[in-house]
């Protein structure tokens, strides 16, 4: 079945070269916070080749203090935020998760920067969960990859 989504307005779509849905996470950093205007944002690790984006796509680029430089695409006319790359890691996507049409299947399986979790919100007590980003191979573990 194919792995499809898109914006709000429909003008920018995208679909996944995978298998199955990806597992998902979320984080709870403020920063997310804002972005989404929502208590976390639902994200999908994908490598970045098995995207296929179509529409009016724009690009936000923003460099962290320490010269990370993230790339973020969103709709150009919706300015819903479709994915972004970050140069910390290379040839990986973040997808938000819930603008994929399946997004009602997603599982979450990990939650990071809980330490800025909005207080009313319980994480389920099995899912892997850390205060702040997660270690790459921890992540990958929760996440599902290399088993
Ligand atoms: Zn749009
Ligand atoms: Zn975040």
């Amino acid at each position: 079945m194919t792995i499809a989504g898109g914006c709000r307005c429909g003008a920018v779509r995208y679909t996944l070269a995978l298998d199955d849905l990806p597992p998902a996470y979320a984080c709870h950093c403020t920063d997310c916070q804002t972005w989404s205007g929502s208590a976390f944002s639902q994200q999908a690790l994908v490598p970045e080749g098995a995207i296929d984006v179509s529409g009016p796509v724009v690009v936000y680029e923003l460099t962290s203090p320490s010269g990370r430089i993230s790339r973020q695409r969103m709709c150009g006319t919706c300015h819903t935020r479709i994915f972004n790359t970050n140069s910390a890691r290379p040839g990986l996507a973040v997808v938000r998760a819930g603008t994929l049409d399946r997004s009602n299947e997603l599982m979450v399986t990990a939650h990071i920067w809980t330490r800025s979790k909005q207080p009313w919100l319980e994480l389920p007590k099995a899912s892997p969960a850390w205060p702040e980003a997660a270690p790459p191979d921890e992540m990958a573990r929760a996440l599902g990859f290399g088993r």
